[in-house]
């Protein structure tokens, strides 16, 4: 579980987060949608701390990261990273590495496993993700839809309690889209806690418990996908939504 207190972001000048109050339930699926330049990489990136906020909290199971002073506790930070995957755009694979050891590597330095352990649990994972036969070709081998899936196989062998997946698809062929949301699909069906930004408007529909809109770094309106979709309350949510479907 995820809980989001008052969060504000400002680089600089710019404001770009001004207040989100946000909670994720274990099991639960929201997706955040919204125009370019809203706000939310920079949300997501808020919840495993890659940006620290300006103001505001950030609770994962029940624990606070920053003390009410606002100083971020370093070790904390370590272990909610480790419990939080997250999967991005540019799949961010070691170019020198094979599929294999880019899912090893994090496990052997950051869970501290045995290279043997790192190993059958890395095929473990590129095998659910679909890529047995792909395991010693190295990033540049691979297809895009292949690359991506080699970054959710090493963010699942981390055994993470949620995921986070910053437009998973955009950076891919549109015949290499399907492939990697039918992992991101079969995570679901096993009741994984995932949040999504994505501008596949039908998957979003299809896969999230909970449909997020943001504009500007707030978040305008938010429902059930069939709801939010067919019925937006707000004209700016209607707005995007004729112009993205
Ligand atoms: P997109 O749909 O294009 O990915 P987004 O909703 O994910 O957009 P963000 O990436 O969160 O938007 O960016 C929101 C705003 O914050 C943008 O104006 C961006 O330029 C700014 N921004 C993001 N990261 C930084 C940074 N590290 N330094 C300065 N400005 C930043
Ligand atoms: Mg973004």
């Amino acid at each position: 579980m995820i809980e989001v207190t008052q969060l504000r972001k400002s680089f600089g000048v710019h404001e770009i987060l001004k207040g989100i109050d946000l909670t994720i339930r274990q099991g639960e699926i929201v997706v955040i949608i919204g125009p370019s330049g809203s706000g939310k990489s920079t949300l997501l990136r808020c919840l495993n701390c890659l940006e620290l906020p300006t103001s505001g909290r950030v609770k994962v199971e029940g624990e606070k990261f920053a003390d009410e002073s606002g100083k971020y506790n370093e070790k904390r930070v370590a272990r909610l990273r480790t419990e939080i995957g997250m999967v991005f755009q540019s799949f961010n694979l070691f170019p020198m590495m094979t599929s294999i050891q880019n899912v090893m590597a994090a496990q052997i330095k950051i869970r501290k496993k045995t290279a043997e352990a790192a190993k059958t649990n890395a095929e473990k994972y590129l095998k659910k993700v679909g890529l047995a036969e792909r395991m010693n070709h190295y990033p540049s081998q691979l297809s895009g839809g292949q690359k991506q899936r080699v970054a959710i196989a090493r963010a699942l062998a981390m055994e993470p309690n949620i995921m986070l997946f910053d437009e998973a698809t955009s950076a891919l062929d549109p015949e290499l889209v399907g492939e990697v949301l039918k992992v991101i699909r079969e995570l679901a069906d096993e009741g994984m806690t995932m949040v999504l930004v994505t501008h596949e408007m039908r998957f979003a529909e299809e896969i999230g418990d909970r449909i997020i809109f943001m504009d500007k770094g707030v978040i305008v309106e938010e429902g059930e996908p069939s709801e939010l979709f067919n019925h937006p309350k707000h004209e700016r949510t209607k707005r995007f939504i004729n112009q993205v479907l």
